[in-house]
């Protein structure tokens, strides 16, 4: 088979803008190539490589209620210091603009989700959280509050690597 080399700049988190797009249908994002280009002599150009680009494809999942939380007592009944302060579900450290918790029946725990612009992991879980809706992970109380719960519309990333 000849070789097709396709070569994906990788670009910024800040410029990547999803398309429009229908619900239910899958849209792809061609994000960048995960491999490292070959070295261009004469040796690799003609050899029989196949070069896969990986795509990412961000499947819609519909409109959520989108909460907000943070490590206090009374979001979590948790103090500093306790066990599991500020642990997710799924054993990682809680991090604003990263952090989301989620239903696992509706979102896997561990995949990437697509909220107002930026990606978010699902890595953790709430009692309240069943179904469509989001808890938001910040920091601070006052910053959770001011969030304060928001319809916004959900994607979940899905990688391909072309097989
Ligand atoms: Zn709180």
């Amino acid at each position: 088979m000849l070789a097709t080399l396709i070569v994906t700049s990788a670009i910024p988190a800040q410029s990547k803008t999803l398309p429009e797009y229908k619900p239910g249908l899958i849209k792809e994002v061609p994000v960048q190539c995960s491999r490292e280009a070959p070295d261009l002599d004469t040796e690799i150009a003609h050899a029989s490589a196949t070069m896969m680009a990986e795509v990412t494809t961000y499947r819609y999942l519909g409109t959520f209620d989108v909460y907000a939380y943070c490590p206090c007592f009374a979001c979590c009944s948790k103090h500093p210091g306790d066990p599991g302060y500020k642990h997710t579900k799924t054993g990682t450290i809680a991090e604003q603009g990263k952090t989301v918790a989620v239903d696992p029946k509706v979102i896997p725990l561990g995949s990437v989700i697509y909220i107002n612009g930026d990606e978010y992991v699902a890595e953790d879980t709430g009692s309240g959280i069943k179904g469509k809706k989001i808890d938001m992970y910040f920091e601070h109380h006052q910053d959770a509050v001011n969030w304060g719960v928001k319809t916004l519309e959900v994607f979940i990333r899905e990688v391909d690597n072309g097989n």
